[in-house]
């Protein structure tokens, strides 16, 4: 069995009480994107999470390469992929991208994010829920180490929306599972490559994802209730890997409110994952920071509480658009007769049309966004404390 890193026994010291300006609940993609941003601004941030940052590898790690540069993390870049392909039973298809994947270590880029979080504080406790809130408007969060208190709170839990009432739960919500195999690689490849057969899932896709010594091999299933593992054992046999260090999750496909009750939802648990392609880092990045520049300004005394929730959730509803036309595509893939995808799949790979679709498709989330409308630094004179105070 696998030992996580985590605090244990005396370690695990009450934190009941705790006060702090923000509390971000969960250290992966989106809540160490939110803790970077509000680096320097002044607030007094505690991130908490069930184990250790970078503990628990989530994804095949695969990503945008200039979303990786610009949130200051390619040194976590195991190996560049330029190309995808795309098998079908009838053939394969090999694009350039307009872009390049990236995959890396997730260890490694956490503690890369950790680095650019300032003087924020992590502490290692397992998020139960909410507990109300209590005569000052703060947000209380009830954890298996005490009741944190802040009036600004952040999930950044994941799929199952932890300070959601009801949490999400499978196999009715709307959600993806993945599993996948990490063999040893030889750092050979320069491809993301995608099965799309029915024969492998009925619903979903098959993937691998060479990341220098290892590859990640998976199964995605759109179908909840359709479990993966023998499919991904197959496939991993099938490309002469062994089915070894096996990791899996939910994943979610279907975009969520972007607030709820007072409280901020970024990355997996508000829906940030891409329906179709099951795509979540860079979005976990991405409204990762909108949700840190809103909190920011909270924090500068430039806006308050409420004003910010609500320009985030109006953020987030701005890409609603972008995340249906996906989920449709998520529906019409599998609905297709295998040769008519292949078909289309031989259509698409003109390198003028591959440029158009998978440039629109970074552009829901550019890496730009980073360096962009990034809120003026706090004016010295201004008490950001008190700015909170009156926020809540
Ligand atoms: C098999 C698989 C492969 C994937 N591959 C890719 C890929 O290559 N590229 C890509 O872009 N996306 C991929 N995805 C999707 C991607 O993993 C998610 O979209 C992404 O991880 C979302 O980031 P997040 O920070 O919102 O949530 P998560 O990464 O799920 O992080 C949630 C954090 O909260 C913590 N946590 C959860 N519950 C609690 C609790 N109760 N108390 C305390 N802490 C808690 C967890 O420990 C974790 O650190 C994949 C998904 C799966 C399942």
């Amino acid at each position: 069995m696998t030992v996580r890193a985590t605090k244990r026994g005396t370690e695990r010291t009450s934190l009941d009480g705790t006060r702090v300006d923000v509390l971000i609940c969960g250290a992966s993609f989106a809540g160490l994107a939110v803790a970077r941003e509000l680096a320097g601004s002044g607030a007094e941030v505690l991130v908490v999470d069930r184990y250790e940052v970078g503990e628990r590898q989530t994804s095949a790690c695969a990503c945008p390469t200039p979303w990786l540069q610009a949130m200051g993390v390619a040194g976590a870049i195991r190996q560049e992929l330029p190309y995808m392909s795309f098998t079908t039973p009838h053939g394969s298809v090999r694009y350039r991208l307009p872009w390049s994947w990236s995959a890396f270590d997730y260890r490694e880029l956490c503690g890369l994010l950790w680095a650019q979080a300032g003087d924020a504080r992590f502490e290692t406790a397992k998020v139960e829920g909410r507990a109300g809130r209590d005569r000052d408007g703060d947000v209380l969060v009830a954890t298996d180490r005490g009741t944190l208190r802040a009036p600004l709170v952040i999930d950044a839990l994941g799929w199952r929306r932890v300070l959601s009432s009801p949490h999400y739960q499978p196999p009715d919500a709307p959600l993806s599972r993945g599993l996948e195999v990490h063999p040893d690689h030889d750092g050979s490849g320069d491809a993301l490559d995608v099965w799309v057969e029915r024969g492998i899932v009925r619903r979903g896709y098959g993937w691998r994802v060479p990341a220098g010594t290892e590859a990640r091999i998976g199964v995605g299933s759109y179908d909840p209730r359709r479990h993966v593992k023998e499919a991904t054992v197959a496939l991993a046999q099938r490309v002469d890997a062994g089915a070894v260090r096996y990791q899996g999750n939910w994943f979610p496909h279907r975009l969520r409110d972007g607030v709820e009750d007072g409280v901020f939802f970024v990355g997996d648990s508000a829906g940030h994952c891409f329906p179709l392609s099951g795509e979540g880092i860079r979005t976990a990045f991405y409204f990762g920071i909108a949700c840190g520049r809103e909190v920011r300004r909270v924090v500068a005394g430039d806006q308050g509480r409420e004003h910010a929730l609500a320009a985030y959730a109006g953020f987030t509803q701005r890409h609603a658009r972008a995340f249906r036309i996906a989920l449709g595509f998520q529906r019409l893939v599998p609905a297709l007769p295998p040769r008519v995808l292949t078909l289309a799949l031989r259509l698409i790979g003109t390198q003028a049309i591959v440029d158009r679709a998978f440039g629109w498709y970074l552009a829901q989330a550019p890496p730009s966004f980073e360096a962009a409308e990034r809120p003026p630094a706090r004016p010295p004179d201004r008490d950001a404390r008190r700015a909170l105070a009156e926020a809540a």
